[in-house]
């Protein structure tokens, strides 16, 4: 923990998130060290590319503060740190593919970096007559703001408007400090648009209190609603999530509580590196006593021109005695309902 975080109160929402807990020591076999399987995704030591018309770069190796939920925090330290030369092999990388459209500036955390060495990693994506867009990944401006100064926010000024974007992971309102809040008007002030995603967390916010609260906050900030996540199959954190069905419920009474302008999508990342998926048809089919299944997009799309998927009836399959595996043609992932 931080000194900021150090000084939020002991029994906030807030501080919680970065405590251990004793029962992190337990792993069930569903869990991965590498959940999103990223390994296989690197293209180059640094870049992961993932979906076609974007890719994610490891910019740092270092957060201001670990989540106790994010598998990041063990994967991280296994690192080397990223010299120039990684990221002058990431940039050719994304110049000789032109269906790349965005790049995630995550990590660890990019405005962990000086702005002057942020500025320089920026500067070797910024092709000439290409427009790529850029999203910086952090949790800084919640668990450290004061990082994040007016040289650091200028340095985005000089790659035009409309280019960047801030996806800020925020889980409670006890996050939302009058720091926090100076710095989001500061970066919408300046023509950003900020983005909220917040991963459900058991004990944290899996209450339609907290999340209504949270996105009535949101609104309020003019922070945009994006996604809200069903916590990562990462080693030795099923104790911070909560299970699929209850987060379903969860989300299904929230969508009647607010009006759709304040909602996010309910997503999550599929085991096996499936890639990110809405909780929703046509990708997830239904749910048995162990198991959530799901498509994932590119096979959704494979089949847009063939037959339309359609949600399980668990009775009728019961009934025939089939298995909801053998149901549908391609591949199904398994997303394990405790
Ligand atoms: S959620 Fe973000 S800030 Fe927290 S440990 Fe993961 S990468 Fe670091």
């Amino acid at each position: 923990m931080n000194d900021f975080i150090l000084k939020q109160p002991k029994d906030s929402f807030f501080r919680k998130q970065f405590e251990s807990l004793s029962c992190e020591n337990i792993c069930c076999d569903y869990e991965n060290e590498d959940p999103l399987f990223e390994d296989e995704y690197k293209v180059t030591p640094f870049l992961i590319h993932r979906y076609k018309n974007r890719v994610l770069l490891l910019t740092t190796k270092f957060c201001s503060a670990y989540c106790r939920h994010c598998f990041r925090k063990s994967i991280l330290p296994q690192l080397k740190t990223p010299q120039f030369d990684d990221y002058l092999e990431a940039a050719k990388y994304v110049r000789e593919h032109l269906e790349v459209e965005e790049i995630l500036f995550s990590g660890g955390d990019p405005l962990i970096l000086l702005p002057e060495e942020l500025l320089e990693v920026l500067k070797l994506f910024n092709f000439k007559n290409r427009f790529l867009k850029f999203r910086i990944c952090t949790r800084v401006p919640v668990v450290n703001p004061y990082l994040v100064s007016e040289k650091m926010l200028s340095i985005f000024d000089s790659f035009g408007n409309g280019r960047v974007r801030f996806s800020i992971q925020i889980n409670h309102s006890d996050e939302l400090t009058s720091e926090f809040r100076d710095i989001v008007k500061r970066i919408r002030k300046r023509g950003y648009e900020v983005l909220s995603q917040t991963v459900l967390l058991r004990g944290i916010n899996d209450s339609l209190e907290v999340l209504e609260k949270l996105y009535v906050d949101f609104f309020e900030m003019g922070i945009s609603p994006y996604y809200l996540f069903q916590g990562d199959l990462a080693k030795k954190t099923k104790c911070y999530r909560t299970s699929i069905k209850d987060s379903l419920d969860l989300f299904n009474a929230l969508k009647k509580k607010l009006p759709e302008s304040y909602l996010p999508v309910f997503a999550l990342d599929l085991p096996n590196g499936g890639g990110k998926v809405p909780v929703r048809e046509p990708y997830f089919l239904g749910m048995d006593k162990s198991y959530a299944f799901f498509k994932n997009s590119e096979d959704i799309e494979k089949e847009s021109n063939k037959k339309a998927v359609k949600k399980i009836d668990l009775n009728k399959i019961k009934h025939k005695g089939k298995s909801i595996e053998n149901k549908f043609d391609g591949k199904i992932y398994k997303y394990p309902i405790e």
